[in-house]
């Protein structure tokens, strides 16, 4: 399982995320921050780079 908390990548955001890929990670971090952080199809790459380092093996 992969977890991601966006709080890695914005600080003081509570939203945290888990998912058995880190594709689908991915996935909810860019839904995430479209609805939440009001990023938009441009902002995406970014957003890919900023999650996937943040994205941890949990158990
Ligand atoms: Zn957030």
């Amino acid at each position: 399982m992969k977890e991601f908390d966006c709080a890695d990548v914005v600080p003081g955001c509570g939203a945290s995320f888990r998912a058995p890929t880190a594709e689908e990670l991915l996935l909810h971090g860019r839904v995430h921050a479209e609805h939440g952080h009001g990023k938009v199809a441009a902002d995406m790459p970014a957003v890919d780079v900023a999650v996937g380092r943040a994205i941890r093996d949990v158990a």
